[in-house]
C-alpha cells in the first residue's frame, strides 16, 4: 500500500460533533461574532466545572500566562523557577515581562518538575513557581503550596494541559485550592476552542482588583465607563477570545468527562498491550500509570535511543510510513538558540536533558478505537528490534 491510502492515525485529533458545527454557525448568523455573551456564558460553565471558581477567558493560553504573571506583579528582577520540559510559551511569557527564568531539573519518573530541586533553586529574588502538568500528570500540588507558602512565593500554574486532572480529590483549578490556574484551548488540548485559555483566580488571594487588572490587560489596558467615558492607564494587549471560540467551549465542556473517560480507557489498553509485547523489556519508557489523577492528555514513551543506535527523528519517519503519527513534547526549552544565547544550557538539568532527547508521544485521542491501539503497538515493536 502506497503512504496515502494507509489509514493514517495522528497523535491527536479534536472531537468536535455536528451540534458544535451548528452553534458555530448560529453566533456567525447572529450579528455579534467577537467576546459577547458567549464568552462570558463559557467563563461561568467553567466557573462552574471547577467548583464556582472565577474565571476569564483570553485569547490562547499563552497570553492567559501572561497576563497571569502580570497579575501576580512579576516583572523585571524577579526570578520564576520552572521547568525545561514543556513547550517553549512556559518560559517565553517569563521572559515577556522581563522576570528571569530559573530552570531546574525534573523528576524522571513524573517527567514533572521535582520539588527538592524547587525548594535548592528558591534565592532572595524568587517571586513565584511555574509548574507545568506534562501531559496532565499532576505534581504533589501539596508540597508545591506548602514549599510555596513557607518561601512566601506566588504559584502560577501552568496548567495547559491538565483540564480534568486532579490531586488529592481535588480537580487542577479548583475554586481556593490554588494561586493562579492557566488553561489552554488550542486545538490538541483536552477541551479545545480552537485557540483560547482561561486563567483561574483564587479571590481569597487575587481579589477584584487584580481580576479587573485582567480584564484591563486583555483589551489595551481600556476601562469604560457611562456611555462613552474610556480611559487607559497601562499599557495592555489584545488578548480576548471571541464568541465563536468561545460557542465551542461550551459544546466541549459538555463532552469533557466523556472525553477523559475514553482517553483513560486508551490509556489502560497501552498500558496491557505494551507490556504483552515486552516494549519495557526492550527499554521503552512508559508513563507514570495514573488512571485517577492525570487526564490523560498525551501518552508518551521514552526511546531507548542508545541500545538501538538510531535517532528519534529516524524512527519517527519510520513510524509515519507504517501510517501511525508522533510528536515530540518536547525539545528542552535550554537548548533551543534564544536560551543559549541567554547563558543557559541543557547539561545542567541532565534527567530533562535526556527526557528531551528520547521523549516521543504516541497517538492518544478520543476517538481512537482498540484496533488502532494495536496498530501503534505493533509498529512500535518492530521499531524496536
Ligand atoms: C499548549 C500549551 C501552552 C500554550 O498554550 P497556547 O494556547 O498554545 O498559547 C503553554 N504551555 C503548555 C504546557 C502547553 O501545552
Amino acid at each position: 500500500m502506497s503512504q496515502d491510502t494507509l489509514p493514517f492515525i495522528p497523535f491527536t485529533k479534536p472531537t468536535i460533533d455536528e451540534a458544535t458545527i451548528a452553534a458555530v454557525a448560529d453566533v456567525l448568523r447572529s450579528g455579534w461574532i467577537t467576546s459577547g455573551p458567549k464568552v462570558l456564558e463559557f467563563e461561568n460553565a467553567l466557573g462552574d466545572y471547577l467548583g464556582g471558581a472565577t474565571v476569564r477567558c483570553f485569547a490562547n493560553g499563552t497570553a492567559t500566562m501572561k497576563i497571569a504573571l502580570q497579575v501576580a506583579g512579576i516583572g523585571p528582577g524577579d526570578e520564576v523557577i520552572t521547568t525545561p520540559i514543556s513547550w517553549v510559551a512556559t518560559s517565553n511569557v517569563i521572559l515577556a515581562v522581563g522576570a528571569k527564568p530559573i530552570f531546574v531539573d525534573v523528576d524522571p519518573q513524573t517527567r514533572n518538575l521535582d520539588l527538592n530541586q524547587v525548594a535548592k533553586a528558591i534565592s532572595k529574588n524568587t517571586k513565584a513557581i511555574m509548574p507545568v502538568y506534562l501531559a496532565g500528570l499532576p505534581l504533589d500540588v501539596d508540597a508545591l503550596y506548602a514549599l510555596a507558602n513557607q518561601h512566601g512565593l506566588r504559584v502560577i500554574e501552568d496548567a495547559a494541559q491538565a483540564l480534568g486532572s486532579s490531586w488529592n480529590g481535588t480537580r487542577i483549578g479548583h475554586a481556593g485550592k490554588h494561586d493562579l490556574v492557566s488553561f489552554s484551548f488550542q486545538a490538541n488540548k483536552n477541551l479545545t476552542t480552537i485557540e483560547g485559555g482561561c486563567l483561574v483566580f483564587n479571590t481569597e488571594r487575587f481579589g477584584e482588583d487584580q481580576v479587573r487588572l485582567a480584564e484591563k490587560l486583555r483589551l489595551q489596558g481600556l476601562v469604560r465607563s457611562g456611555p462613552d467615558g474610556m480611559e487607559v492607564d497601562i499599557l495592555g494587549g489584545k488578548d480576548n477570545l471571541t464568541d465563536i471560540n468561545a460557542v465551542i467551549g461550551l459544546h466541549q465542556i459538555k463532552q469533557l468527562d466523556q472525553f477523559q473517560k475514553r482517553r483513560i480507557e486508551l490509556a489502560k489498553e497501552y498500558f496491557q498491550k505494551i507490556t504483552q509485547a515486552g516494549l519495557a523489556n526492550k527499554g521503552l519508557g512508559l508513563p507514570v500509570a495514573d488512571y485517577e489523577q492525570s487526564n490523560w492528555h498525551m501518552f508518551q514513551v521514552t526511546l531507548p535511543l542508545t541500545r538501538l543506535q538510531r535517532s528519534r527523528g529516524d524512527m519517527m519517519t519510520t513510524l509515519k510510513e507504517r501510517g501511525i503519527g508522533t510528536g515530540v513534547h518536547y525539545p528542552i526549552i535550554t537548548g533551543f538558540e534564544l536560551y543559549r544565547k541567554l547563558g543557559y544550557r541543557p547539561e545542567s538539568t541532565p534527567i530533562a536533558a535526556e527526557i528531551g532527547r528520547s521523549i516521543l508521544t504516541i497517538p492518544l485521542f478520543p476517538t481512537m478505537s482498540s484496533h488502532d491501539i494495536d496498530s501503534v503497538v505493533e509498529a512500535l515493536t518492530q521499531v524496536l528490534n
